[in-house]
């Protein structure tokens, strides 16, 4: 029965003179999710409120999941609109429409009306007072309860007449574009997808690094990555992966340095080569899925060594999270099951029985001179052989 939505966003709404910057984005995205989507929409905006109104039939369920995953979106009222044809006309749509939506009328309401056309024969007060009335006519075991009623009936009057009563949770956040643009360091596990679901919530455009070691990873941990990447793409629009054969540097990084070190100079190389794609493709930060304190390469000490080869800002947006909570994110944006495939990861092979947790930065810095005859060229080659894939 609904033929539009009326979207509410909340913060965009407190931007001043840039907030039809973040409406346009947000308008944008919508277009963007709707593509997709079965039907023809038009979306409008008009003094601070937008509109998506079906053109044609349309998928209805399908629709409001794919403007859940809009950044921005705070709340989805769907809508019914009619023409203005009188207000005795407008009775009785509103009372076809309590019937519709409210089989059990056993509640309190209260309508509540905009009326934005000001040339509408009748003032706000008086319609409230009007339909009010024709409802509790029509509908007895209804009660009139202005402060806090579980049914409030918002009548739009514009050039066309609005209804809605219904709100569907948004994701919130700010329009994905509006916050620039971040490297994320995606691997196969649990945290990076939630942690690039996190920064692209507060507006910003994600691209994603994968570090592959075949034969040490397998073409399925690479797979699996990229389904990542397509389930956080839902949310954030098509995402830039870069792949990054990291075999040689790791076995060169077995092969010179100390066992226990392995994992910090490993990630260390990690951000450096990060860092350089983020630069290279106007990325103006890194976003990994570190915990403090959740394994031996994320204490405190180790985050010192591994942020200290990077210029950039990294985000860590779950460094104070529990393990508990970031898996209760991932399971709402659906990474969780597959996050949880067990194909091996990059880190797993080459670990060592007892890794540092507090290694000291001096003796990193010293044990990575070991690596001083061929590093540089083996990253050049990585760098050169970064197979990108555009995920959407
Ligand atoms: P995740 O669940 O995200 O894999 P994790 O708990 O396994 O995290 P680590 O393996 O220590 O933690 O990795 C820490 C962070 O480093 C990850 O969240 C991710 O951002 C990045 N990272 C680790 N391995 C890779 C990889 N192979 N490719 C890209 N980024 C990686
Ligand atoms: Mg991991």
């Amino acid at each position: 029965m609904f033929t539009a939505f009326l979207i509410k966003y909340a913060e965009i709404g407190i931007k001043g003179k840039n907030r039809y910057l973040f409406e346009d984005a947000l308008i944008h995205q919508i277009k963007f999710a709707l593509k997709k989507c079965e039907g023809k929409f038009l979306i409008s905006k008009t003094q601070g409120r937008i509109y998506v109104e079906a053109q044609e039939e349309f998928d209805y369920e399908e629709t409001i999941a794919r403007l859940q995953h809009v950044f921005g979106i705070s709340g989805i009222c769907p809508m019914i609109y009619v023409e203005d044809e009188g207000f005795e006309k407008l009775c009785e749509t509103v009372v076809k429409y309590v019937d519709d939506v409210y089989p059990d009328k056993n509640k309190s309401f209260k309508v509540n009306c905009r009326r934005a056309k000001k040339s509408y024969p009748m003032e706000s007060m008086e319609i409230n007072a009007g339909l009010g009335e024709v409802l509790l006519n029509a509908y007895p075991e209804l009660h009139v309860d202005v402060h806090e009623p579980e049914l409030l009936l918002n009548v739009e009057i514009r050039e066309k007449i609005y209804i809605y009563s219904e709100i569907i949770p948004g994701p919130g956040g700010m329009p994905v574009g509006t916050g620039g643009k971040a490297m994320l360091l995606l691997s196969g596990g649990i945290d990076s997808p939630v942690a690039g679901y996190m920064i692209a919530k507060r507006g910003v455009k994600i691209d994603a690094v994968y570090f592959h070691a075949p034969p040490y990873t397998s073409e399925r941990a690479k797979q699996k990555v990229v389904d990542l990447a397509r389930l956080v793409s839902r949310y954030t629009g098509p995402i830039y992966l870069h792949i990054i054969n990291f075999t040689d540097i790791q076995l060169y990084i077995h092969e010179k340095c100390p066992h226990e070190e392995l994992t910090i100079i490993m990630r260390r190389y990690m951000m450096r080569i990060a860092e350089h794609i983020a630069k290279e493709t106007g990325c103006l930060g890194l976003i990994t899925g570190e915990s403090i304190g959740q394994v031996a390469s994320q204490t405190m000490s180790s985050l010192v060594a591994t942020n200290e080869v990077c210029e950039l800002p990294v985000y860590r947006p779950l460094i104070g999270f529990d393990k508990e909570e970031i898996v209760a994110v991932a399971k709402k944006i659906d990474t969780f099951e597959t996050s949880i495939l067990p194909f091996e990861d990059c880190c797993t092979i080459f670990v060592a029985k007892h890794p540092v947790t507090k290694p000291n930065v001096n003796i990193i810095r010293r044990h990575e001179h070991n690596l001083d005859e061929k590093i540089e060229e083996l990253v050049k080659t990585a760098l050169e052989t970064d197979e990108l894939i555009i995920v959407e």
